[in-house]
């Protein structure tokens, strides 16, 4: 049996942050609209994939987040939502096998290059990229 799961607008998220997001976000993930975004708790079944330090990811255009993450402080899910939103605008102009192609050939080459996972998956291009936007948003 599927359970039904709650869902969020990654928008109204957002709106509850103390962040002023609107202008440098809504340009930096051009053409996503964060109102079509939707954000949801992840099933168990899925974050059993997760490793431990992993908040969220996302699919598509879904976020899944940690479910925990929902009743925390509404800025802490507001960077996060920021992060992933980077993810959903690359995923869209990537398609998904590039997407992941990249991912993990990233990953790979870092840990070949002697990086450990951590510094390996930090390392990883569209990771950069989501990171250094999430920091000019909200800076
Ligand atoms: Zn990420």
């Amino acid at each position: 049996m599927v359970l039904p799961i709650s869902r969020e607008i990654a928008d109204r998220i957002l709106e509850r942050s103390s962040y002023d997001v609107d202008p440098p976000l809504l340009e930096l993930i051009h053409p996503i609209k964060p109102e079509e975004v939707n954000v949801y708790p992840a099933p168990s079944w899925l974050m059993r994939s997760w490793k431990a330090d992993i908040l969220g990811a996302t699919y598509g255009r879904r976020i899944y987040v940690r479910p925990s993450l929902f009743d925390g402080d509404s800025d802490g899910l507001a960077r996060l939502v920021i992060h992933e939103l980077v993810h959903v605008r690359q995923y869209d102009e990537m398609g998904f096998f590039s997407f992941l192609s990249r991912y993990f050939r990233d990953y790979l080459r870092g840990r070949f290059s002697g990086m450990n996972h951590r510094e390996a998956y930090r390392a990883i291009s569209v990771e950069v990229e989501a990171r250094d936007i999430t920091s000019v948003v909200i800076a």
